[in-house]
């Protein structure tokens, strides 16, 4: 495809980047991103969470405690994604990005694709996770339903929002608005979000083939193009393991999720990445 061109320079102050997690993946994931591209990017990047950790906010002032519940219920969720909505509207910032914190997002692929779109517009880009729009059943009122048809990004391989398109969200969005629209359609967060977008707003979502979450066969991405994706994960998908194929600085032993290696292509600099290995 043709490359679209800048449409505006972009600064770190002008992007939110929210990254989802919760106390009992502290250790386990986040560090991971802390140590990874988070390091780089401290400015942009945002960490939501349920519970307190020093050790986390010595590393970046950007820690939100939601205090939202730590279950993995649609509602814990959909009380997280409010909160990251409403920290993104009060920071005056003109792009809000979701990740989870199983995603390694290439920051200055972000701005690149962020920057060729208008911010005052109506943007919602990110992957489709199904094929074909989702069938939900909007609750109208107690005994009044509709079904409903409408594309979402998976929240897995992130998605990002213009601030135009973010502040005509607020009135299914905002404050504690979010979760009642989620309790309408009783789907997860990142459903809703595509919910009030695709259907309430009649705004279409922009595809992008640079998201990836760990629903798709991670294999597939070439090394010659890593360079070039905007997010990336790694999970299980069909029962296996589920991560970047590449030979880098470190084994598969070493680094599961290939981030380390990935970080390593991407910022040969990093001082505990190795020398003189040729990627
Ligand atoms: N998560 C959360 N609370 C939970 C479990 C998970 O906030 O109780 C977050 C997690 O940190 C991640 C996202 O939800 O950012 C998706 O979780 P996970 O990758 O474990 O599940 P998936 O849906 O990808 O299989
Ligand atoms: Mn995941």
């Amino acid at each position: 495809s043709v490359p679209r061109p800048q449409m505006e320079q972009l600064f770190p102050r002008d992007v939110f980047i929210a990254v989802k997690t919760t106390k009992k993946f502290h250790r386990s994931r986040l560090d991971l991103l802390m140590d990874t591209w988070i390091s780089r990017n401290k400015e942009m990047t945002f960490i939501f969470t349920d519970g307190e950790d020093e050790v986390l906010k010595q590393h970046t002032g950007n820690v939100i405690n939601t205090n939202c519940s730590a279950a993995h219920s649609r509602q814990a969720l959909s009380c997280k994604m409010a909160v990251e909505y409403d920290k993104f509207i009060e920071s005056g910032r003109k792009w809000f990005c979701h990740v989870d914190d199983d995603n390694y997002v290439n920051v200055p692929m972000l701005v690149k694709l962020l920057s060729s779109y208008p911010h005052t517009q109506d943007v919602y880009i990110g992957k489709p996770s199904l094929d074909r729009p989702i069938q939900a059943t909007e609750r109208i009122s107690e005994n009044k339903m509709r079904p409903v048809h409408f594309w979402f990004a998976t929240g897995g391989a992130g998605f990002c929002i213009s601030r135009g398109l973010a502040l005509k969200m607020s009135p299914w969005a905002s404050g504690g608005h979010f979760m009642n629209t989620a309790e309408k359609i009783r789907l997860p967060d990142d459903c809703t979000i595509g919910y009030i977008i695709e259907s309430v707003l009649g705004v279409r979502l922009i595809r992008s083939n640079l998201f990836h979450s760990h629903l798709e066969n991670l294999q597939q991405v070439p090394k010659s193009e890593l360079h070039k994706q905007v997010t990336l994960s790694y999970g299980m998908f069909e029962n296996k393991r589920n991560s970047i194929h590449m030979k880098g600085a470190f084994s598969v032993e070493a680094d599961p999720s290939r981030f380390r290696s990935i970080h390593c292509l991407l910022y040969p600099d990093t001082p505990w990445c190795p020398r003189n290995v040729v990627y």
